[in-house]
């Protein structure tokens, strides 16, 4: 539920309200638009009786909330949230380019990628310490070692960084990292979105493989509800039919969720298709459908990755990616 509160109303008369509406076991969120002020409430409502609160005179409008996600409801805050990491601004018309290898294999590769994504206009390095792979055979990650690397080409660049988490055991390695990843498999690990809720972290949270943009949210909305407002969605393909690609990237989910929800939304190119030179159509696509920002892998030696090297850009590919991407940006979002 949704009460608009006049302008002009005074703070005791607000917090009479507020405090009746949390007597009512509902969990109160103020802020203000300008023209009234939005009171969003989360939890079970069943016990606020609508006519009445729309009857009292401070009160201009009640709107009832059918989707179940709140926090992340656009409704609940019409306005863009913008986040703001080390002085990068992501979402609220701000174009973030995040880029990196999938996983830090050594300091040469991580400071070569990270020096060479900067150079061409990327803020934030990404880089997989802790890998989820379909085969157990297959290569984990450098795990702590593979965060210290990325923090020493943090210290290098100055780029804030982003790397995946994989279970809240982990969570003291990341206390340096700017931005905590959960990625696809890891969108429905409920006690681990509530954990990282219980923190201050960013957190860059993938769409599950096969998940739906309602179940995405409530995702986030885990998250969010347990404190932690600072989430990024990140749309990365999700399984289909098709079996060209390695997924499908859900072009739509991405004005889809910027009309449902007000947090950042990016995309991911490269694990959307799993395939090199399709990763700047891509892009591209998916920057004209809106997108706050792309998060794409980039290699300095594809060949050689000890992960995803086939979806994997080098640097000069990416340098044009990134002149191309702003020219549409400014064509198509002039204003932002
Ligand atoms: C990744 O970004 O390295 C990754 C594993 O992505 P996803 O969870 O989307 O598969
Ligand atoms: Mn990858």
């Amino acid at each position: 539920m949704i009460i608009y509160v006049k302008k002009n109303t005074d703070q005791k008369q607000l917090d009479t309200l507020i405090n009746w509406l949390e007597s009512r076991g509902v969990e109160v969120h103020a802020l203000s638009n300008g023209k009234s002020i939005i009171l969003g409430l989360i939890g079970d409502t069943q016990n606020v009786d609508a006519d009445l609160v729309n009857n009292l005179d401070c009160v201009s409008r009640v709107v009832k909330v059918k989707e179940p996600y709140k926090s992340s409801n656009r409704k609940f805050h019409p306005d863009d949230t913008v986040i703001d990491v080390c002085g990068v601004k992501i979402g609220g018309g701000n174009f973030t380019a995040i880029a990196g290898p999938c996983s830090v294999e050594s300091t040469e590769q991580i400071c070569a990628v990270a020096k060479a994504v900067k150079e061409s206009g990327a803020s934030i390095l990404r880089g997989g310490a802790f890998k989820p792979r379909t085969s157990p055979y297959s290569f984990q990650g450098l795990r702590s070692k593979g965060i210290e690397l990325l923090l020493e080409a943090k210290r290098l660049t100055g780029m804030p960084i982003v790397s995946e988490i994989m279970d809240i055991g982990s969570l003291p390695v990341f206390e340096h990292v700017d931005i905590i990843q959960v990625g696809a498999r890891n969108m429905q690990n409920f006690e681990l979105l509530k954990e990282l809720g219980r923190t201050n972290k960013v957190i860059l949270l993938k769409r599950g493989l096969a998940n739906t943009l309602n179940e995405f949210l409530m995702s986030a909305e885990y998250i969010m509800s347990s404190g932690n407002q600072n989430v990024i969605l990140c749309e990365r393909g999700i399984r289909t039919f098709e079996t060209a690609t390695r997924n499908t990237l859900d072009i739509s989910a991405i004005p889809l969720l910027k009309k449902m929800s007000h947090l950042p939304v990016i995309a991911d190119p490269s694990h959307a298709s799993g395939i090199a030179s399709l990763v700047r159509p891509l892009a591209l696509a998916a920057v004209s459908a809106g997108a706050d920002g792309i998060m794409v892998e980039v290699h300095n030696d594809p060949e050689h990755a000890l992960c995803d090297g086939p979806q994997s850009i080098r640097p000069d590919e990416f340098s044009s990616l990134m002149q191309d991407m702003l020219k549409v940006r400014n064509i198509l979002y002039p204003q932002k």
